[in-house]
């Protein structure tokens, strides 16, 4: 069984590609009832990749129907646990065998880079089994009572879940909401980002090949207004879990009100990086480079708040600014390329207008802060790194998620006054630390309001490892056994076993 698969794999571009890729509902590749499709694009090209079926309010009515049969009288559920365990290794075990059909779409969907579709396509097969096995194990509890009385609780799959995803990480967002939800025995209706729809439909198409009975996952790619809207009001569906905006995750959870759903909100960030005075400072430029720039900036966890001390700040930046102009930026499918392209025109605006505003109100940019036209690519969407200084707290730029490969940083001078500055924030997704002192490492992780703190890695999770936001970046957590929780429900099983009946009132 291959292990990893590396980007050797990934000789001749296109060979994978379908011109049009179907929505799958009940178990099969079906158009959509109106016959609406939608164009998909090649970001780093800035070229049509292929038609998607493109789902309405029929398709979507037609998909929770499915997924409510699938739950309400099929097997899935019903299963041994460690059947379905099997199903999903073997969902797992597929998506190694077509590992270079998702590495090729998710790099030619989404314009990032090669590697990183590698390193987060491997993540999400690990996904998969990481709840094949967590699921096992996890069962309810036997209680105290007092004598006479016996009580279990019995731990029961929520039911039909809508899952809709965002375009940052097509696969490993859908592993991250399939992977627990079927695990738990749910039934499931994925809504893929209309920019990024394609390879959510083959991993729905493996979930098949692996033995998922049909109606069990469901993907209808379409408009988040109008399919996503209507599966967070529908009454057949039982909980949501959505990953994507601030904004519109509050528009979730208000509408999700109306039917009291169980919701998960993996939200947006803006996430401090502090590089103390007695940091590794190597390990720190290098760990802060990822954190920014790894999938062009287009990650909710990216560090893009770095706080620096005062005593280190000249030489650390000075070295962090000669990496980030050694980034190499161009052909996604090319080895050698550590930042890919951004999603899309509008989302490189957004950018260009968040660093238009910091210059605008004061700021410095050191490097970058400007579109680039890249060879082959010329009709792509390119961002240079960027590196901006002189901010203040009040900007745009500092405050909000820019979603790009764009840094602020700060100065500052102690512990206490950085934590009170990271912490002030709306978000509370991430935060990284940066130093060789174990007991402020363990200190600062406490006083951190994040849902995530790193300590000397570059990296935020792996399957096992809970993710999920504090304040306005979320409610929940994926990735982890915490997260079949939340696909579950408890359900407390209370019985009486003495001799004598009970005859509470007495008549
Ligand atoms: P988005 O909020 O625009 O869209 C996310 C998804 O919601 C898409 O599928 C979209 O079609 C759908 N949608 C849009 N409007 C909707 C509505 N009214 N009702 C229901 N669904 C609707 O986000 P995006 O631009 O795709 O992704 C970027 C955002 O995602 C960033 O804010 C980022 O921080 C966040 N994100 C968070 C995490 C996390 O784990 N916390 C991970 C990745 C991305
Ligand atoms: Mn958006």
């Amino acid at each position: 069984m291959k292990e990893t698969v590396t980007n050797e794999l990934i000789t001749e571009v296109g060979t994978m590609k379908r011109d049009h890729y179907q929505m799958i509902i009940n178990g099969q590749r079906v158009e959509s009832v109106a016959n609406e499709v939608m164009d998909t694009y090649n970001p780093a090209k800035g070229e049509k990749l292929a038609t998607v079926a493109k789902a309405t309010r029929e398709d979507a009515e037609k998909a929770v129907q499915a997924a409510r049969e699938s739950f309400d009288h099929g097997k899935w559920r019903r299963w041994p646990v460690g059947r379905r365990a099997r199903v999903m290794n073997k969902i797992a075990e597929i998506m190694r065998d077509r590992f270079k059909e998702l590495v090729e779409m998710e790099v030619l969907n989404s314009g990032k880079s090669v590697g990183a579709a590698i390193a987060q396509i491997n993540q999400a097969v690990e996904d998969f089994e990481f709840y094949a096995g967590a699921i096992v194990g996890h069962r309810g509890t036997v209680n105290n009572m007092p004598y006479g009385f016996f009580n279990y609780t019995h731990k029961e799959p929520v039911g039909v879940c809508a899952q809709i995803i965002p375009w940052n990480y097509p696969v490993m967002m859908a592993a991250w909401k399939i992977a627990p939800a079927i695990a738990a025995g749910c039934s499931v209706v994925v809504k893929p980002a209309s920019l990024t729809p394609v390879t959510a439909i083959l991993i729905n198409e493996i979930c098949h090949e692996a033995g998922v009975p049909e109606g069990v996952v469901n993907t209808i790619p379409g408009s988040g207004a109008v399919v996503g809207d209507y599966l967070v009001e529908h009454e057949d569906v039982d909980k949501v879990a959505f990953t994507g905006s601030t904004p519109i995750g509050k528009d979730i959870m208000a509408k999700a009100s109306g039917t009291l759903k169980r919701i998960t909100l993996e939200l947006g960030g803006k996430s401090p990086n502090i590089v103390f005075e007695d940091a590794d400072i190597d390990a720190a430029v290098a760990g802060s480079l990822f954190g920014i720039y790894f999938n062009t900036g287009q990650s909710c966890e990216a560090r893009s708040r770095m706080f620096v001390h005062e005593s280190i700040y000249d030489k650390y930046l000075e070295k962090f600014v000669e990496k980030t102009k050694k980034l190499n930026l161009g052909d996604p499918f090319d080895k050698a390329t550590h930042v890919g392209s951004i999603i899309s025109r509008e989302q490189l605006e957004i950018i260009d207008g968040y660093v238009n505003s910091a210059v605008e109100d004061g700021a410095t940019v050191l490097t970058g802060g400007e579109e680039l036209t890249i060879e082959g690519h010329e009709n792509g969407h390119w961002y240079a790194p960027t590196v901006i200084v002189d901010v203040t707290p009040d900007m745009a730029a500092v405050r909000e998620e820019i979603f790009g490969p764009v840094v602020v940083v700060e100065k500052f001078s102690d512990e206490k006054d950085v934590v009170a500055r990271a912490n002030d924030s709306r978000y509370g997704l991430a935060a990284a630390i940066w130093t060789t002192d174990q007991g402020r490492a363990t200190r600062v992780s406490h006083q951190l309001e994040a849902g995530v703190v790193m300590v000397n890695s570059p990296f935020s999770a792996f399957p096992g490892t809970p993710f999920g936001g504090y304040k306005e970046s979320g409610i929940g957590r994926e990735l982890a056994v915490e997260s079949l929780d939340l696909y579950m429900e408890d359900k407390s099983v209370l019985s009486y076993y003495g001799s004598k009946p009970i005859n509470p009132f007495g008549v």
